[in-house]
């Protein structure tokens, strides 16, 4: 089945300054058709991680990509970056077939398409003070002098809620909570001005008071900044918060897809249904009789 990214999903783009509608064709899209990768295993056998997939992200559209451990969803992200290539189908972001780039192209697709990984720690560097950080994509991808980019450090860090930036830009990694930490994680992302933001699992490590609030970051840089997102995760639930669309992923193969209440609401695959049995859902009864 091909994607089917609801066509009521607004169609956000970047803010314009004279406050006008924004201008949506100019960002990029992403589709993924067919798209399969196996690894050898230790013993030889092969591993089907990702199997036959297709879906694609509208322009300043959220999906969710929902499945257990092992499921596939990191496998998926890495072939979206273009950090991996798929044993076959193909991956296109704004027209650009990501699975065929060489390096040049790579560096062109990792200013557009970033990541937000699940450990906040150990995507930073401990040695790099948060300004140092955030410097550093401004001023490889974008050209920023030095000065131009430690301006849009203080941007970059209001932007994601860490306020006052003065505060925070001279820390290192260790003197940050860790919702701090996936904040700056979030920033480092936005700093070369992405068209997607692929996020797995961004708060799966983080403590739960702390979850809501990155998730709700997440959800708002999509709407103001017309960003394509990505979310990956393991918590149905979760998905209700960000995005629009769904994808249940169960090992490699999509078995499910839909709006994301409806997913929620009335779970068609027993892998689903399974899922949402695993959390307590305000939606759904235990024997997944819906409550309205
Ligand atoms: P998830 O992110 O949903 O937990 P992964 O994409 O990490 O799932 O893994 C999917 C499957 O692919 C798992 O069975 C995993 O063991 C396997 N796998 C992932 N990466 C590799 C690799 N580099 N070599 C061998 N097997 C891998
Ligand atoms: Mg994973």
């Amino acid at each position: 089945m091909s994607a089917d990214v609801s066509p009521e999903v607004p169609m956000t783009g970047r803010p314009q300054p004279d406050g006008q509608a924004a201008d949506t064709s100019t960002v990029p899209a992403l589709t993924v058709t067919d798209v399969s990768k196996s690894y050898r295993g230790r013993d030889r056998t092969r591993v089907l991680a990702v199997d036959d997939v297709s879906f694609t992200i509208a322009s300043g559209a959220a999906v969710s990509l929902v499945g257990a451990s092992g499921s596939g969803k990191s496998t998926l992200a890495r072939l979206i970056t273009g950090s991996e290539r798929p044993t076959s189908g193909s991956i296109t972001f704004g027209g650009v077939t990501v699975s065929r780039l060489r390096a040049g192209g790579q560096r062109r697709l990792h200013r557009q398409v970033q990541m937000v990984f699940q450990d906040p720690y150990g995507a930073l560097n401990p040695l790099h003070t948060v300004e140092y950080t955030l410097m550093r994509p401004g001023e490889n991808y974008l050209g920023l002098t030095a000065s131009q980019a430690r301006d849009r450090v203080r941007d970059l860090l209001e932007t994601v809620g860490l306020s006052p930036a003065r505060q925070f830009a001279p820390k290192l990694p260790h003197q940050l909570s860790g919702g701090q930490r996936q904040r700056v994680v979030i920033a480092r992302a936005l700093a070369c001005d992405p068209g997607l933001l692929v996020a797995d699992e961004p708060v799966s490590m983080l403590d739960v008071s702390l979850r809501a609030g990155v998730l709700s970051l997440l959800a708002d840089l999509r709407r103001d900044r017309g960003l394509s997102l990505l979310y990956i995760t393991h918590d149905l639930l979760s998905a209700r918060a960000i995005t629009d669309e769904v994808l249940v992923l169960h090992h490699g193969r999509v078995v499910e897809r839909g709006p994301t209440r409806q997913v929620l609401r009335q779970p068609q695959d027993s892998y689903t249904i399974q899922l949402l049995e695993a959390v307590p859902n305000p939606f759904v009864r235990p024997g997944n009789h819906v409550i309205r």
